[in-house]
């Protein structure tokens, strides 16, 4: 029999907020991009009801691992701790690496292909926040090549999630009450 002790739900989250905020940015911020990507088809969409999202989105397994994992290389790569030429590709954080979207993809592949779209949206055009980890300066100090695809992921996926809430078009729900 495999041990039945479980961690609490609100322990994992804390730790994970309190990974993402130790490294520059606030839910908050995350927020941002959600209420960007949902306000053109939810005019009423509030910085509350995407922060809400975004708690769900972190409260899920799979992107607290992704989280775990990215930061965890972005910080050793920071130190020195990783050997050449992995060091290389991820302080420079190298256009052709792209494990670092692989990673994200974990993410949003929670929330099917809306979360997929989402995801290469802001990949794209690194709103807000993901400006300012983008920083592919040779003499920078911090190494962000991993977080700034999960901070983008987790924007893309709570937008999402808010998407499937209630983007829902008017079209859409009188077809499937007429045929009810
Ligand atoms: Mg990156």
């Amino acid at each position: 029999m495999h041990a039945t002790t479980k961690l609490s739900d609100d322990l994992k989250y804390d730790l994970i907020v309190k990974r993402i905020e130790e490294r520059g940015v606030k839910l908050e911020e995350i927020a941002e991009i959600t209420l960007d990507l949902q306000k053109k088809y939810l005019p009423e969409l509030t910085l509350d009801i995407c922060m809400d999202h975004i708690k769900r989105v972190i409260m899920k397994r799979e992107v607290q691992h992704a989280v775990l994992t990215g930061l965890e290389l972005d910080i050793l790569a920071e130190k020195g701790l990783i050997s050449e030429p992995l060091s290389t590709l991820l302080k420079s954080d190298y256009g052709l690496y792209g494990i670092d979207e692989i990673l994200a993809l974990s993410i949003v592949n929670v929330y099917g292909s809306i979360g997929l779209t989402n995801f290469g949206y802001v990949d794209k055009l690194k709103p807000g926040v993901m400006k300012k980890l983008d920083n592919k300066s040779p003499d920078k100090k911090e190494v962000h090549t991993f977080f700034d695809d999960i901070v983008g992921a987790i924007a893309a996926a709570a937008a999402s999630s808010v998407a499937h809430k209630y983007a829902e078009s008017e079209a859409v729900v009188k077809a499937y009450e007429k045929e009810a």
